[in-house]
């Protein structure tokens, strides 16, 4: 059994990271599992050196050592190519030269969620493999107007349609850069990992991911997310929540006490008191993690 911890070195971490960090410790851990740190590079424009260092030195600070790892997404670029061809020679890849204007300009009213479903615009008629991918342009693959089904284990079964939920979705951009569904795929495939735990914001993704796994022939981890810790405004936490942050927390709090603090809002202890990792490990059980969002006072 192997999980992971894949935070994006976009700013510096804060509670509802470290959340997902021991939650994902815990419950491969609690298997006698591999707990794997896969650092998720991918995005030239927001990913940072110095974040990344942060992510390493707070998981050290916490009390939770990686088994294998730290990964780099960044450094996988020729694989994704690689499995960017075996897509294109099923006939599934496109080149799309939308703006994202001309996508937002046609949007129902129903998507008013915030999802962006793309509705096909550069999609050919008879589409067929490509002659090169290598042609620098934004690519995407076509999805399957049929459900896909998968059970969360922690929040049970679900259908999502891809065609009307977001549509045929980006695997690169124009800039080159790996869409983040096919990175975390091929990561997810190429390191064993079998289980995946993370916030319910990406819950409905699964569906892409679990699409892209049985396209290029893997088997999909099992998937298992968790409430959304959020502020006071009833908003997740976010890069802005500044007081939640790892270098303000560090300043005021112990690394057993944030572990206790999380602890309890995992159902784990009764009420939050200082505790590290390892001492949480006989402790948890998915059955004892809330599944409605975390409110910090
Ligand atoms: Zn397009």
């Amino acid at each position: 059994m192997k999980g992971r911890f894949a935070p994006s070195p976009t700013g510096r971490m804060h509670l509802g990271n470290i959340y997902s960090a021991l939650l994902s410790y815990l419950s491969a851990k609690s298997q006698k599992g591999q707990w794997v740190l896969r650092i998720e590079d991918i995005d030239p424009d927001r990913s940072r050196i110095e974040f990344t260092k942060h992510i390493l030195d707070d998981l050290q600070w916490l009390g939770m050592p990686w088994d294998e790892g730290p990964y780099y997404q960044s450094q996988h670029g020729a694989i994704s190519h690689q499995h960017l061809e075996q897509l294109n020679s099923l006939g599934l890849v496109y080149p799309c030269h939308c703006t994202r204007a001309e996508i937002m300009a046609t949007q129902a009213p129903h998507e008013s969620d915030g999802r962006v479903v793309y509705k096909g615009t550069c999609r050919p008629i008879n589409p067929q493999p490509m002659d090169t991918v290598d042609t620098p342009q934004k690519l995407r693959l076509i999805v399957p107007d049929r459900d896909i089904h998968f059970t969360d284990h922690h929040y049970g079964p679900h259908t999502v349609n891809l065609s009307s939920h977001c549509g045929d979705f980006i695997l690169r951009r124009a800039d080159g850069a790996w869409a983040y569904q096919i990175a975390v795929v091929l990561d997810d495939a190429l390191m064993g990992i079998t289980e995946v735990v993370r916030g319910r914001d990406l819950l409905l993704s699964t569906a892409q991911q679990i699409y892209l796994h049985q396209l290029l022939g893997f088997t999909p981890p099992s998937f298992a997310h968790l409430p959304l810790l959020c502020n006071s405004s009833m908003q997740r936490l976010s890069k802005r929540d500044k007081s939640l942050d790892m270098s303000h927390l560090r300043t005021t709090h112990t690394a057993p006490q944030i572990i206790g603090i999380l602890a309890h809002h995992a159902g784990l202890i009764p009420s939050p008191e200082p505790l590290m990792p390892q001492d949480l490990i006989p402790l948890f059980s998915w059955a004892k993690v809330p599944t409605s969002d975390i409110i910090l006072k």
